[in-house]
């Protein structure tokens, strides 16, 4: 096998290496997204719970202020009742003025009540509108997640493939030049990237200086030619891409 093909014949590998590592890096964040959702859901049912307890709340304050009201009420009933077995002016100016306190008490649990039932009021609106938009995102979530639940179906369908083709690939390599496919799964291991193309006179790969002599080497093509730096293949773009990478 000529240097150019070998290398042809691993940058097909390398393609189908970098697609498989791309894939599986977007299946590992799906999961993440998914989860993401079910905290979003997870804060606004925790919203509206504790708007719902703020109402409880309230209610039972509401509540205890009716009473109030209701025992002023008797109160004042039952001194009134009292009013016409007295037996002097004073102890009538005594009782009407412990009438007045109690009414006094009572308007202002009155007063209260009213300024309690306004916020339960204000409560209860923003339940409802917290409910309905709480509606709409889960529905939008759920549609997200569906969506991203088939996109990793869908990559994993690719993957599977990827891997058979990879497998056809190496297997072919291994019939034809098994030191080379050691090589290059050495390469891969410790670098991810195993091929790198000279970009003006650096490694595409790590991007140090290359020797002019070097890249000489690899431009001729006799033999695999190695980065110093990062220990990557090296090839000659030109070579590679048929000449349509748009380069001086
Ligand atoms: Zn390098």
């Amino acid at each position: 096998m000529s240097v150019l093909n070998k290398l042809r014949k691993l940058k097909e590998l390398q393609e189908i290496d970098q697609e498989i590592d791309r894939l599986e890096e977007l299946n590992e964040k799906i999961p993440r997204q998914i989860s993401e959702t079910e905290n979003e859901e997870q804060a606004l049912d925790e919203e509206l719970e504790e708007l719902k307890q703020q109402r409880k709340e309230l209610i039972k304050r509401r509540d205890r202020k009716e009473t109030d009201v209701q025992d002023y009420e008797g109160k004042i009933e039952d001194k009134k009742s009292k009013r016409f077995n007295l037996d002097s002016q004073k102890e009538l100016e005594s009782l009407n003025n412990e009438i007045e306190t109690l009414e006094e008490k009572m308007a202002d649990a009155e007063e209260e009540y009213l300024v309690l039932d306004d916020e339960i009021e204000k409560v209860e609106d923003e339940i409802r509108e917290k409910t309905a938009e709480a509606q709409e995102r889960f529905s939008e979530l759920e549609e997200y997640r569906k969506e991203r639940e088939q996109q990793l179906e869908k990559n994993q369908e690719k993957l599977e493939k990827l891997h058979e083709e990879r497998e056809e690939a190496r297997q072919e390599l291994e019939r034809t030049n098994s030191s080379l496919l050691d090589k290059y799964e050495r390469i891969r291991d410790r670098r991810g990237q195993v091929l790198a193309a000279v970009e003006g006179e650096t490694c595409g790969g790590c991007h140090q200086k290359l020797p002019p002599q070097l890249i000489n080497d690899i431009r001729e093509a006799n033999s695999l030619q190695y980065c110093e730096f990062c220990n990557r293949m090296l090839y000659w773009h030109e070579d590679l891409n048929g000449g349509d990478q748009e380069s001086s």
